[in-house]
């Protein structure tokens, strides 16, 4: 049998002693896989040892802790012999046997259908596939004619900027801030920190042994900022720069740009735009009488200011949402007096993992042990993603529409609220508050680990569960009383239905993106639209994942066919691509009635998803294996190419 070597994890030196304890910190499902690659051998895969149908957050596989210690023991000899023989692995698994490998790790039978999605993000071969891939041979001469401006630095926006690099394609990024990294740059509040665990959220071809399961800002923002360095990406970036309109230019197929920053405004041409503004980039305050009459401090969760004291203060934080509910455990720890606003309480999933550290022994099997983070990546990818979509499915024969929207999630609520009552030491009136009076899962989910709770039963921690009257000179005016205090934070969301905004986009016949979405913005895939030719969105309408999802998965798919478009734009020597309308209104139909099917649309469940008009749209309904499958090259029958 021939050999290979893998070059992306460290060769393993240490000694027999060393690798015992490090198996000691190991999640023994990943550990099986790993065997696997290491020996060739598969019996383990129909041993008896077999992981039970894995939940989010768990990552033993529900395994005893004999049939634990027995797998530590096998992969103990298996990793001494590898060592022994230089690092070297046998033939790589036909992706039948990987196909088996994913059942056993999970449990239960994944689909066919997973198999090529979980191939690619798994990396087996080592190769970035996502990489783009010309059809035909452009010239340089051909490509440099052409320009793509690219519209934010974050997450996205850089992904965007590697793969025209890789292209070949010139390309200029504007980023408003003097730093890359957006969400990861912009959220500095006390206790900020990924909620997708990281080894998920993380670019599938960019592993990184993380330091915690669910990092915080600043090991995310340099994980960015590195990705930038690394790959030469700053010497593009136009910092300090904000896009403030872009109109189309039919004759010359090129978008009329202008750009803001301190020195005043300038214009660009470019041939394309990818926007990768975000969808949470523009902070939310809502509009509650008496604001301007506030003496004290008043800042947004997103806007924070590092030098703003907390310590021995009155403190109002406003909301329950995501960035609440990591802000509040750090603030009580600080504040005199913290009164939470709360005008719907959050479903919370138990994750003891969620504030902790990475152990050295884990990070050192992911730096060493063959395929070990890999198959690590796909344990907290599966069970979280589609897996649990058939407990946010409507059952319209259900019949208690006012608690759950199916038995399996009335089952989830069922044990949700079991794990709320453990932690209310028997105060009832605190359980009734902290008890969602929506669905499970009908707005995103948050990871608790027992910090919220905790917090909100301080002494100094007050939980008023009723919205706010409106702010006066000194305070807060509810209808419970009035509340006195000299800092309020606003932990209130983003302007997320409002994409592109507050960018004036215009496009063909002077068609104003903003009027042509109104409320309701859709785009083909989240990404292309009619009379906007040549435009291109990345996380845009529809395209958040509140299945649990990591946004970067959405954001690869996006950015691929993004890519593979301008590709065909210059293989095909044509000027311009545009969206055909029948496509366009075709996909947002099916949208719409798919959204309808699930439990953001339950008429209890008011979130940021939805637009004034109640209707869902800045997240996706379907399956990551069907987007997946529909983005991995854009269909060229889809547009109407210009030349
Ligand atoms: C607090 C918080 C926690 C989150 N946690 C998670 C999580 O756990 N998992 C997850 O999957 N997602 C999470 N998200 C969603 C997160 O936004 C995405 O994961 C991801 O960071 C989006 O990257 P992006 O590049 O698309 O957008 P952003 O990170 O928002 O970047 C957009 C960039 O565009 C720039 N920009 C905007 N408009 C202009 C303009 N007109 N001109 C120039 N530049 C402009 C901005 O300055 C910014 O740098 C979280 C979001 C927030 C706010």
């Amino acid at each position: 049998m021939s050999e290979h070597l893998r070059p992306a994890e460290k060769k393993i030196t240490e000694s027999d002693e060393f690798i015992a304890h490090a198996l000691e910190g190991a999640s023994i499902p990943t550990l099986m896989m790993s065997l696997v690659h290491i020996t060739g051998d598969t019996s383990v895969l129909r041993g008896p040892i077999r992981p039970k149908v894995v939940m989010l957050g768990g990552v033993q596989g529900a395994l005893s802790e004999e049939e634990q210690a027995s797998v530590r023991r096998m992969a103990l000899e298996a990793l001494k012999a590898y060592r022994d023989r230089g690092c070297t692995l046998p033939l790589q698994p036909s992706p039948e046997l990987v196909q088996e490998m994913m059942n056993f790790m999970v449990g239960e039978r994944v689909g066919d259908e997973y198999v090529p999605m979980m191939l690619e993000e798994l990396a087996l071969d080592g190769n970035d596939s996502r990489a783009p891939r010309w059809s035909r041979a452009v010239p340089a001469a051909e490509r440099e004619k052409f320009h793509v401006l690219i519209i934010g630095g974050g997450m996205s926006g850089l992904l965007q900027a590697l793969r025209l690099k890789e292209a070949g394609i010139p390309f200029t990024l504007v980023e408003k801030n003097n730093s890359v990294g957006g969400t990861w740059y912009e959220n500095r509040y006390p206790g900020c920190r990924v909620d997708i665990a990281n080894h998920f959220y993380s670019y599938s071809f960019e592993p990184y042994a993380w330091s915690e399961y669910f990092s915080q800002r600043d090991e995310l923002l340099a994980y960015f900022r590195n990705f930038a360095h690394r790959h030469g990406l700053e010497e593009h970036i136009r910092f300090n720069t904000e896009v403030t309109a872009a109109r189309y230019d039919e004759a010359g197929a090129v978008w009329e740009v202008e750009l803001k920053s301190a020195e005043g405004t300038r214009s660009m041409r470019a041939n394309a735009i990818v926007s990768a503004v975000g969808q949470l980039n523009r902070a939310r305050i809502p509009e509650i009488a008496g604001r301007e009459e506030f003496q004290g401090v008043q800042v947004h969760s997103a806007e924070w200011d590092p030098t703003l004291e907390l310590k021995g203060k009155r403190v109002a934080v406003l909301g329950s949402g995501a960035s609440a509910f990591q802000l509040v455990p750090e603030v009580a720890k600080i504040a005199a007096k913290l009164y939470v606003f709360q005008r719907s309480a959050p479903w919370m999933l138990p994750n003891p993992l969620y504030h902790e550290a990475v152990s050295p022994q884990f990070r050192w099997l992911v730096q060493h042990v063959p395929y070990y983070g890999r198959w690590f990546r796909f344990l907290i990818f599966y069970p979280g993603s589609d897996g649990i979509l058939p407990a946010l499915r409507i059952d319209k024969d259900w019949p208690h529409p006012e608690r759950a929207v199916n038995a399996l999630n009335d089952h989830f609520r069922t044990q949700l609220i079991e794990y709320l009552k453990s932690q209310v030491n028997g105060n009832l009136a605190l359980l009734e508050k902290v008890t969602p009076k929506f669905p499970f899962m009908g707005k995103r989910m948050l990871q608790d680990n027992g910090s919220w709770l905790r917090a909100l039963q301080q002494p100094n921690v007050e939980l008023i569960d009723e919205g706010v009257s409106r702010i006066d000179a000194s305070g807060i005016v509810a209808s419970s009383g009035h509340y006195e205090v000299d800092v309020i934070i606003y932990a209130t969301g983003f302007h997320a239905t409002r994409f592109l905004w507050p960018m004036s986009v215009i496009g063909r016949a002077g068609k104003r993106l903003s009027e042509v979405w109104g409320d309701e913005p859709r785009a083909y895939l989240g990404i292309t639209v009619p009379d906007f030719p040549n435009l291109f969105c990345l996380y845009g309408p529809a395209t958040n994942l509140a299945h649990a999802g990591s946004i970067i998965f959405h954001s690869e798919c996006q950015v691929r066919y993004a890519t593979a478009c301008i590709q065909a734009l210059l293989e095909n020597g044509a000027k311009a691509m545009e969206c055909r309308r029948e496509v366009y209104e075709d996909y947002a139909q099916r949208l719409i009635a798919e959204l309808e099917t699930l439990v953001w649309s339950h008429p209890a469940c008011d979130s940021w998803y939805r637009n004034r008009a109640g209707r869902v749209v800045t997240t996706s309904p379907w399956r990551l294996a069907d987007y997946w499958k529909w983005t991995r090259a854009p269909d060229l029958k889809d547009y109407t190419l210009t030349s």
